[in-house]
């Protein structure tokens, strides 16, 4: 058994509690997606929180970090298979999309989705092991026009939710095959100077070797600069691909960096990559990114499904709504505090509230049978609108004052009463 005292039991490391004063922020968040998500004519998908570990170790790969160390999975208590929470979402949905047949007749499907994510990761600031994604996936789409679509969605959302300081960096994988032999020449290089190689980047040489492309090794990096590159393998219609991805972009004022080194971590990715960075975060500044993927559904045993999605890091979009638009997080204020004078009026305001609450007014009431003046310190502590006082004359005359909160100016009404 873990040594945690009763006393001092405290959220597991890499996971945060969100109180109310925060996900006002992320409401607004949840709410601003789903809307864009709306526009480009998306629809919302729920898979499970778990799935079967193969989902994720199959298509995001082996010897990936995702799949190599940072999977919570666990033996099913029947211990008949390992269940692994969620990674990330694209292999879940695309899972669920043939188990439920969603593509098979090759039909276009948008899908979006919201949902809490599980690495296990060194926690630090804007990484955590318990985070949030929202994002989206495009099925049966081959075309460049896909690639492009997704990327402005996913940059649509950062504009209307105020983040201007993004940058898009965009790489071309091209196909299987063009890596394949990319892989290659690149191994062979790296292969002559791996004594100078840091450790990690000795490891991915046998494993993951375009995972070197992005170690952040300062002597890696050096060895890289004469590397051969990538596009110089790029077969034409793949640089075609690339190229129309580029002109819809631009037709449409997005600025972009095309960015070499961008392989991003999962293996699934071919075509198009993308990832958006933000100066307003301090080392982890990737807000978000996404690809072309054209051969996972072969592994869930469905059709060749050309596809491409995206997936937003909520947890760090917040950090930086955080500091730019402080508003957001503000705690939505309530119509009306109704004031007991004391205890022998209570039921009288309970259906007094009720009714005002039935014509979708907000309404507080005190709980406790405290005095008067907790009440009024409560309801001005709270920011409620208007105030009522219920006491004995009220309910006998029907009538009562309203107190307008901002202007002190008082009505007197008698709706809801009686
Ligand atoms: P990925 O699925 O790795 O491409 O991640 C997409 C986005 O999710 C990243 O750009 C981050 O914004 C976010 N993200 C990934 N891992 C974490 C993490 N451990 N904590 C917080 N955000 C994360």
């Amino acid at each position: 058994m873990e040594n945690t005292s009763q006393k001092n039991i405290q959220s597991p490391r890499g996971t945060r509690d969100l109180l109310p004063d925060q996900i006002v922020g992320w409401q607004f968040l949840e709410k601003v997606f789903s809307e864009v998500a709306q526009r480009f004519g998306y629809q919302e998908i729920r898979t499970p929180i778990f799935e079967h570990t193969e989902v994720f170790s199959r298509v995001i790969g082996e010897n990936t970090d995702v799949v190599s160390k940072e999977m919570y999975s666990f033996q099913d208590k029947g211990e008949k298979y390992s269940l692994t929470l969620r990674p990330e979402m694209t292999a879940g949905a695309v899972r669920a999309a043939v188990q439920h047949n969603l593509t098979a007749t090759g039909q276009l499907q948008r899908l979006w989705y919201i949902g809490p994510q599980f690495r296990y990761e060194r926690p630090q600031a804007g990484r955590f092991r318990q985070f949030y994604q929202c994002g989206a996936e495009c099925y049966n789409a081959s075309s460049p026009e896909s690639d492009a679509e997704l990327i402005m969605f996913a940059a649509m959302v950062l504009q209307e939710l105020g983040l201007s300081q993004y940058t898009l960096h965009i790489n071309t994988l091209g196909t299987a095959g063009c890596r394949e032999q990319y892989v290659q020449a690149l191994v062979q290089y790296l292969e002559e100077k791996k004594e100078l190689l840091s450790h990690d980047s000795q490891v991915r040489l046998t494993k993951n070797p375009l995972r070197i492309l992005d170690s952040k090794d300062r002597g890696d990096k050096a060895i890289l600069k004469d590397a051969p590159i990538l596009s110089d393998y790029l077969s034409e219609e793949s640089k075609q691909h690339f190229t129309k991805v580029l002109s819809i972009l631009e037709a449409n004022g997005y600025s972009y960096t095309i960015t070499q080194s961008l392989v991003r971590g999962l293996d699934y990715y071919s075509h198009t990559v993308f990832e958006f960075t933000s100066s307003d975060l301090g080392s982890q500044d990737a807000l978000g990114g996404g690809g072309r993927y054209d051969s996972m559904f072969e592994y869930f045993g469905g059709k060749h499904t050309p596809s491409v999605g995206f997936s937003l890091g909520m947890d760090r979009i917040i950090m930086i709504l955080q500091k730019i638009r402080p508003e957001i997080f503000t705690l939505p204020t309530i119509d009306c505090y109704i004031i007991a004078m004391d205890k022998t009026v209570g039921e009288v305001v309970q259906t007094m509230a009720m009714k005002m609450r039935q014509n979708n007014i907000s309404v507080i009431t005190d709980l406790q049978y405290r005095s008067l003046k907790a009440q009024m310190r409560e309801a001005n502590k709270i920011g409620a609108k208007t105030v009522i006082v219920i006491g004995e004359e009220e309910i006998k005359s029907k009538q009562y004052k309203v107190k307008n909160m901002e202007d002190g100016s008082e009505t007197l009404r008698s709706e809801f009463i009686g």
